[in-house]
């Protein structure tokens, strides 16, 4: 969609006198017409664009300032989102070796497992889970939702 006359259409439009032949024209080229609609658009954002004042420098310096400091903000989250792996690797290694160390004795309770039986015998100090490994278990657990809903929390 080009046209030779378009810069003519254009001149004649806005600076006229208006040209009773290119009037003509441009009322059956596409490219003219296209040209006249979009024209008002054009020169209204030309004058909001003269009309434009440079920024004050405090401002452009507290933007620049704004901006170095999210960008420190991001950088030291992204390093505490590496940190907090560790913990997590730390309660995962504790479940994997209490799991591998006293895994005869899960497997040799969960056989015949009854929740009184295992209760009684585990306060008592019988053939059960020794009330230690209880203990244990119960704190992992508590570590492991404390640091679950830590992370929940931290991502809300
Ligand atoms: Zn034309």
């Amino acid at each position: 969609m080009n046209c030779p006359r378009t810069d003519s259409v254009q001149q004649s439009r806005v600076h006229g006198p208006r040209d009773p032949e290119l009037e003509i024209h441009a009322g059956s080229c596409d490219a003219c017409r296209a040209v006249i609609e979009l024209s008002p658009f054009f020169e209204q954002l030309a004058a909001s664009s003269l009309d434009a004042s440079i920024p004050d420098a405090r401002m452009v310096w507290l933007k620049a300032q704004i901006i170095q400091s999210r960008r420190q903000v991001r950088h030291v989250q992204k390093t505490l989102d590496v940190l907090q792996l560790l913990p997590w690797g730390g309660v995962a290694l504790c479940w994997a070796g209490l799991i591998a160390a006293k895994w005869s004795q899960i497997l040799a309770s969960l056989q015949d497992f009854s929740l009184g039986r295992f209760l009684y015998l585990s306060f008592t100090g019988g053939s059960a889970l020794p009330i230690t490994l209880i203990v244990v278990v119960l704190g992992l657990m508590t570590v492991t939702a404390g640091m679950a809903l830590h992370s929940i929390l931290r991502e809300e």
